[in-house]
């Protein structure tokens, strides 16, 4: 085993995701402690460009056309050999949908260790994680064997991975990824008419804490008085009160608006993965301890059912001034 710290990229469409960014920070802070290099891993095709501003040591670049996108299956294939052969002392995936389903199939396969959730690394290089939906930060040894981590965002800052200098890139030999079981076949667009939640500067967000369907209507007389868009946690848009193109989240969008409101949100982190790079986050939750305190700005434990219809009063009201 070396003492390399692995980085593997997530991008779609040809766009590197924050979190990668994110991802190269946490790495070097965990490189100081194991004199290892950071080390980018970047599966795709023709994609190399996207490798030019990663503040990495070097990056192992993966070209096939079967990489173009992701698939579970070809990344899976890929990174077991990349892992096996170099033995990294440690491999950062993104918690995300993609980084989840490939670090938890390696690690039954590799017979490796998982640390799920981390969101930042302590002096000494040990790993310091969410568990128990966000209420609890875990610090625990890195396992002396190749480790598999995925990274929350919240610790580090994604600027801070880029970098005006390209890296050293290093051209990889690509596994046999015929016969592949999963292939992409079409992306699936939000449903035309309506909002792209990921572009929008105003979010009005709510979560379970609105309690039925009826009540979105606040939320959304809200968003109007703040020119913003009302999108929604899973257990909204699970009940069907709000579809799934306005889900914030692990299995919905990412968000990155100027005002983030959360009404009755607890901030899990399957839903701060997408909306902690919010710049101001804004949270109205009744409970004191609520995980979403921690990546608010500003919060209060007023009711919402009290303070949202006064504030879209005064609003109005400034309005008409
Ligand atoms: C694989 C996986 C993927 C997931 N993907 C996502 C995802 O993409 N997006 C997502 O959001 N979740 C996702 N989840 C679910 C996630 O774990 C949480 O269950 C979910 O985010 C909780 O939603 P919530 O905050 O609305 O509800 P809760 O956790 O029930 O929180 C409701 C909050 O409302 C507050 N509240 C209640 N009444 C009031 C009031 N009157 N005024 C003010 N505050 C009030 C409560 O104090 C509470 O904190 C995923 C889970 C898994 C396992």
């Amino acid at each position: 085993m070396n003492q390399d710290i692995y980085v593997v990229i997530e991008h779609l469409r040809g766009q590197v995701a924050d979190i990668s960014y994110l991802m190269l920070v946490g790495a070097r802070a965990l490189a100081q402690t194991t004199g290892g290099e950071v080390i980018a891993v970047l599966l795709g095709h023709d994609a190399q460009g996207l490798a030019n501003n990663m503040a990495a040591n070097k990056v192992l670049y993966v070209d096939h056309p079967a990489l173009a996108e992701f698939t579970s299956d070809a990344y899976q294939k890929t990174l077991a050999g990349l892992i096996r052969e170099r033995e990294p002392r440690a491999v950062l995936f993104a918690s995300s949908s993609i980084g989840a389903d490939v670090s938890g199939v390696l690690s039954a396969r590799l017979n490796l260790p998982l640390i799920s959730s981390c969101q930042s690394f302590s002096a000494d290089g040990r790993p310091i994680s969410q568990i128990c939906g966000g209420k609890i930060m875990a610090e625990s040894d890195l396992p002396d064997t190749t480790t598999l981590l995925t990274m929350i965002p919240g610790g580090y800052k994604p600027e801070e991975g880029q970098s005006g200098k390209a890296p050293e890139i290093i051209k990889m030999e690509a596994p046999s990824l015929d016969n592949l079981r999963v292939t992409l076949k079409q992306y699936i667009e939000p449903e035309a008419g309506d909002v792209d939640i990921s572009k929008e500067p105003i979010i009005i967000s709510v979560g379970r804490g609105i309690q039925n369907q009826d009540n979105i209507e606040i939320a959304e007389e809200l968003a109007k008085a703040l020119g913003g868009v009302v999108a929604a946690s899973r257990p909204v848009v699970d009940q069907g009160w709000m579809s799934t193109s306005r889900l914030v989240g692990k299995s919905g969008k990412k968000v990155k608006p100027k005002i983030y409101l959360a009404l009755g949100i607890s901030g899990a982190p399957e839903h701060v993965e997408g909306m902690g790079e919010s710049e101001v986050i804004i949270a109205i939750n009744t409970d004191t301890n609520a995980p979403i305190f921690n990546v608010a700005k500003y919060g209060t434990t007023i009711d919402l059912f009290d303070l949202v219809p006064a504030l879209t009063e005064k609003l109005r009201e400034i309005k008409k001034a």
